[in-house]
């Protein structure tokens, strides 16, 4: 397992976010985290990516500790936050060009390429990120968050506001980026766990209620 948590809480003054939650996320799947608006999914996937400490409890990517803060455990993780904050005056290439060096990657100009190819952003590689559409710009949130090639890919509805053809492409891209990585992915829509993920955790109200493969999942149905 290379993600563990274990009895994560977290609260933001008297409201309860997160309550005392323990899951494993395994390399090679995609883990869905499904539930409803305010049910604790950022707050957790905030924590997951060291952003945000939890109250109580661990939470382990690779055998380190996530609150530990190392550079060593930033480069096991890639984080699309929900509401990406992406440069808009900066051209593509200059956008990942300063991702790459604030991880002091080697080969930063073959990587860039490279990463701009795995996302499908040739045609749009010379623009500014504000002339993208919602869909180039999730490329380019995605970029960013594999360009050091991280273990554990975790992405905060990475869905949310595109169109239906963009949807699909971005689902079957995140297909494709997580073969050989854990990605944990959240989501309010069902639909969206059944097309792409292989686990599904249902949180509600910062509790999980649900913990199990999608094929079980659907057999239950
Ligand atoms: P989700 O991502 O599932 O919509 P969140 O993790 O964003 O849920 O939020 C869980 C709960 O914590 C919600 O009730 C939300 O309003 C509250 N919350 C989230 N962030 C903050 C914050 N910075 N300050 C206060 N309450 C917050
Ligand atoms: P998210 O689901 O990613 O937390 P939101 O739109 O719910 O996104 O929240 C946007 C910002 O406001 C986040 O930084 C979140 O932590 C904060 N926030 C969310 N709910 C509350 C709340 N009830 N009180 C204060 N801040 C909140």
């Amino acid at each position: 397992m290379s993600v563990k948590v274990r009895s994560v809480s977290k609260h933001y003054g008297k409201q309860k976010a997160v309550d005392s939650i323990s899951f494993d996320a395994a390399p090679g799947r995609i883990l869905g985290f499904l539930g409803p608006n305010g049910a604790g999914k950022s707050t957790t996937m905030k924590m997951l990516s060291s952003y945000l400490m939890p109250d109580s409890g661990s939470a382990s990517i690779c055998g380190y500790d996530t609150q530990g803060q190392s550079l060593e455990v930033k480069r096991l993780i890639g984080y699309l936050p929900e509401n990406t904050p992406l440069y808009l005056d900066m051209y593509v290439k200059e956008f990942l060009s300063f991702v790459a060096n604030s991880y002091q990657l080697s080969q930063t100009a073959k990587k860039i390429n490279d990463v701009i190819e795995q996302v499908g952003l040739q045609s749009e590689q010379h623009k500014k990120i504000g002339m993208l559409s919602k869909g180039y710009k999730q490329r380019v949130g995605l970029a960013q968050a594999i360009i050091h090639d991280p273990k554990v890919l975790i992405l905060d509805e990475p869905t949310s506001g595109l169109d239906p053809n963009q949807l699909l492409d971005i689902r079957s891209l995140i297909k494709s980026l997580g073969t050989d990585k854990t990605v944990i992915l959240s989501t309010h829509i069902m639909q969206e766990v059944e097309a792409i993920c292989d686990d599904v955790i249902i949180i509600n109200k910062g509790k999980i209620v649900a913990d199990t493969s999608i094929e079980s999942l659907i057999a239950q149905h």
